[in-house]
């Protein structure tokens, strides 16, 4: 799944907690995609491209379920007795398990069950099909919205990172080669993703319209 909407499930979880602070949830979704960001850059994981399309291959640090559930329960561990919130601890942990539940159902087969071992690996492959993957992206970011009772700028937000994500969907073949030649290109997009939908998500999030949504002031 990309970047706007993992952000959009921040949204899902505010809703239900609406007095937790929006940030630290926008952190929590994204948590592992930006270790997954680091591990590219230091090696220790690594996409390939083939047959025309990206395989993201190699990622078992950052998310396999077991990794995934650590990573939840260390960040539990140090917001609720680092912290003293039991609240935030518990929604934190549930936005981190949230990214590679989702990515298993958009991945090919490359989520691994633990990092020590390469089977069983999860993914249901939606990626490989584009229009599809668009399709059912968009209409989750949007449900998001809706079940957030966003603001018109955050609807807006949703929809134009959705269609600047058709791109990348789509792309295939040659267009790829500035990733094989460049492998440090693919994270710094996606990092780069990652920051500029944490910053629409959260300031369209506290717009005037949003009555649900306490401004940032309030916080
Ligand atoms: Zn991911």
């Amino acid at each position: 799944m990309y970047a706007i909407n993992h952000a959009a499930t921040a949204l899902l979880i505010k809703k239900n907690s609406p007095k937790l602070p929006l940030f630290p949830l926008l952190i929590s979704v994204q948590l592992v995609e930006v270790l997954w960001v680091f591990f590219n850059y230091l090696g220790w994981e690594h996409f390939s491209i083939s047959g025309g399309r990206v395989h993201l291959d190699f990622l078992p640090y950052s998310h396999s379920v077991f990794s995934g559930v650590a990573a939840a329960v260390l960040s539990f561990c140090v917001i609720n007795c680092g912290y003293k919130n039991r609240k935030l601890a518990l929604a934190f942990a549930i936005g981190v398990l949230s990214h590679v539940m989702i990515d298993v159902i958009f991945h090919e087969k490359d989520i691994q069950l633990s990092p020590f071992s390469a089977k069983p690996a999860f993914g249901l492959g939606i990626l490989d099909f584009p229009i599809l993957n668009f399709i059912i992206e968009f209409v989750y970011g949007l449900f998001c919205w809706w079940y957030f009772k966003g603001s018109k700028a955050l609807l807006w937000t949703i929809t134009i990172f959705n269609f600047l994500d058709l791109p990348m969907m789509l792309a295939h073949g040659d267009s790829l080669n500035i990733f094989v030649h460049y492998p440090f290109i693919l994270p710094t997009v996606i990092l780069f993703q990652i920051l500029i939908t944490w910053y629409f998500v959260y300031r369209y999030a506290h717009s005037k319209n949003d009555k649900n949504s306490p401004v940032i002031g309030e916080i």
